[in-house]
């Protein structure tokens, strides 16, 4: 399912209208039947529903569902997708969607434009995409749950990241700068930067382990595991000095929906995994190998700075949230960018097979840069009836 906004500046405030109402329908309705779409948008039920409920199912933002037992449709990912932009739209924080430069396995990543035309990465969660490409039993297990769940999940996902950037840019860690988030959606600063798996070779590797090492450590020591950390989801800037001088290499850190605590009952685990991905690129890569064992998780919280788990858990991602996606998160089979590692090698190819979980949904392949403004208005415009802006 890919992003296409070309369609938005044709949605009238009337279609928004009945959009955020198919979304706040299908909290508790899997198929929302269509007299509760009109009630919740304040239309009189009749013609201007009808229109705007079949503008909106026209271009995949809602679905009808082929055999239901009563007339209704259901919120498909790309209506997800517009409600989102809409906000951030309406919030000025995007004026412009631009190209996808990156296909996760649980997100899309756009490169778009503030209104004052800095560059922005909106990462767009789809959870539970992957298993739709490996795993039959997961595929069975999902065509058995409500549509909402991976909806909500995703929701989840975006609000976990976006929280925990939010702690950890503020603890001064090198993390983009969080800039927003709406439903399974982030938008955040843009790093002008490679992953770490892109760079053939680096002036220092004894240098840039031992920054790498340290972070894990010093997340530790603020109550934090990463439980993705490696070359997939860390940035490298190369920072040009004088000539003659050698080029310091900046690392950002990236992707946080496993972020755990250093309470979790498989920490350990988590924070071993992190240092051993470190460790074996930097051997397989940079023909690196660190004399010192470890580091280990108990060492390393010998010393603790903060808890930033426990902020986290108080100020916006509960515990309650945190293990609903945990428990969906294994249930689907998501465990970043280590596990693939672990299987394929350092040298496996990303699965490039891609089936698509939704009907309906329109296919734009060559995403031009598209200007998300509201279709009545020249200036996004920041009245609207009932939206509900996560
Ligand atoms: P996933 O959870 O799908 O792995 P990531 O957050 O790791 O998603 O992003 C996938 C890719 O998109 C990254 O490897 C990186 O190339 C690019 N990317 C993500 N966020 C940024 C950012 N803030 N700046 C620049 N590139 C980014
Ligand atoms: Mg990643």
């Amino acid at each position: 399912m890919k992003l296409n906004v070309k369609n938005i500046r044709y949605v009238s405030p009337e279609d928004w209208r009945v959009l955020t109402a198919t979304e706040m329908g299908s909290r508790n309705h899997e198929i929302v039947p269509t007299p509760l779409i009109a009630q919740i948008a304040s239309i009189r039920s009749g013609t201007g529903v009808h229109k705007s409920i079949s503008a909106l199912a026209k271009i995949g933002l809602i679905a009808k569902v082929k055999n239901a037992k009563y007339d209704g449709y259901r919120l498909t990912y790309g209506g997800l997708d517009y409600l989102a932009l809409h906000t951030h739209t309406k919030s000025s924080t995007i004026y412009s969607v631009g190209n996808q430069i990156g296909v996760g396995k649980e997100s899309d990543i756009y490169v778009c434009a503030s209104p004052s035309g800095r560059n922005l990465v909106l990462k767009i969660h789809r959870l539970g995409r992957i298993s739709f490409r490996t795993v039959k039993a997961n595929r069975d297990y999902l065509r058995n749950r409500s549509s909402g769940s991976w909806m909500y999940m995703s929701r989840l996902a975006a609000l976990k990241e976006y929280t925990f950037m939010q702690a950890l840019r503020r603890e001064g860690f090198p993390v983009p700068e969080p800039i927003a988030q709406s439903r399974h959606t982030v938008v955040m600063e843009m790093i002008d930067a490679f992953p770490l798996r892109q760079i053939a070779s680096v002036p220092d590797p004894a240098g840039l382990y031992s920054e790498l090492i340290n972070m894990i450590v010093k997340l530790a020591q603020y109550g934090l595991i990463h439980g993705d950390f490696n070359e997939f989801n860390i940035l490298v800037e190369e920072k040009h000095g004088e000539e003659g001088t050698p080029v310091t290499l900046i690392p950002t850190i990236i992707d946080f929906p496993q972020m755990l605590s250093v309470s979790h009952v498989n920490a350990e685990y988590y924070f071993d995994r992190d240092v051993a991905c470190i460790k074996r690129f930097f051997s397989r890569r940079f023909a690196f190998t660190s004399d010192e064992p470890g580091p280990f998780l108990k060492e390393s919280m010998k010393t603790m700075t903060k808890r930033l788990d426990v902020e986290v858990e108080a100020t916006g991602f509960s515990k309650k949230m945190a293990k609903e996606l945990e428990k969906y998160m294994k249930e689907v089979g998501v465990d970043g960018d280590a596990t693939a590692l672990e299987r394929d090698g350092d040298e496996g190819e990303e699965d490039a097979e891609d089936v698509d979980p939704e009907e309906n949904e329109p296919e734009d392949p060559d995403a031009p840069e598209e200007n998300v403004k509201d279709a009545d208005t020249a200036k996004p415009s920041t009245t609207s009836p009932a939206d509900p802006s996560t």
